[in-house]
């Protein structure tokens, strides 16, 4: 996507060969019109396939599932952090170590929002060890539902996420992947036929 790589360009900030810092336009302070647009993009990537519902991951996840949800016209169902003991048993939940934060966590979801019948579209800002996609996955197909596919804003690709999620047979789309970056320099992938 065009636009959102020309933002990351002028106003990511490479902290480290690993970690981009997005959060004055995409995750801390948000941009609305462009996360209309993404929303609008990473639906428009599933286009074809009937959705019933967007999941994704508190917090960073939130505004690009709700803009999803509404290019969608379904409802989006956001995972919450949780520690394990004040789990509910009417909760589907699963382990997640944080890249940047450096913890493991639970995240759950209700099991009154997510069921057999469902057919749901993950959405995340960011797709790098994968860990908090293969959390919702596992979700995903803890409660019965089909999965349709991973919808994530943006992708560093020299990390492992997308092939653990293609081992899980998970077809998943990026909006800008990133091939390679260090302080000052950033490479993105060819774009994808938009
Ligand atoms: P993963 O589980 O794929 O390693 O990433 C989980 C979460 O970590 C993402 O949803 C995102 O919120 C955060 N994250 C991972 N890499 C980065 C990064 O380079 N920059 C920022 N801002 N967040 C990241």
């Amino acid at each position: 996507m065009r636009m959102l790589e020309d933002r990351i360009r002028e106003q990511g900030l490479i902290l480290s060969d690993t970690v981009l810092k997005v959060d004055s336009f995409l995750n801390h302070q948000v941009d609305t019109a462009l996360a209309l647009e993404i929303g609008k993009e990473l639906a428009g990537r599933f286009a074809d396939k009937p959705i019933t519902k967007v999941l994704t991951i508190e917090a960073s996840g939130i505004q690009f599932a709700m803009a999803a949800g509404i290019a969608l016209n379904v409802p989006f169902v956001y995972a919450k952090k949780k520690k394990a003991i004040t789990q509910s048993e009417q909760a589907y939940s699963a382990s997640v170590h944080s890249f940047t934060k450096q913890e493991t966590y639970q995240v759950t979801v209700s099991k009154s929002y997510l069921g057999p019948g469902d057919k749901v579209l993950i959405v995340d800002d960011f797709l790098a060890t994968g860990a908090a996609l293969v959390g919702l996955v596992q979700i995903v197909n803890e409660s019965g539902a089909e999965l349709v596919g991973v919808s994530c804003v943006i992708e560093k690709g020299f990390q492992e996420g997308r092939g653990l999620l293609e081992q899980m047979n998970v077809s998943v789309q990026s909006l800008a992947t990133i091939t390679r970056m260090a302080p000052g320099e950033i490479e993105f992938a060819e774009p994808v036929k938009e």
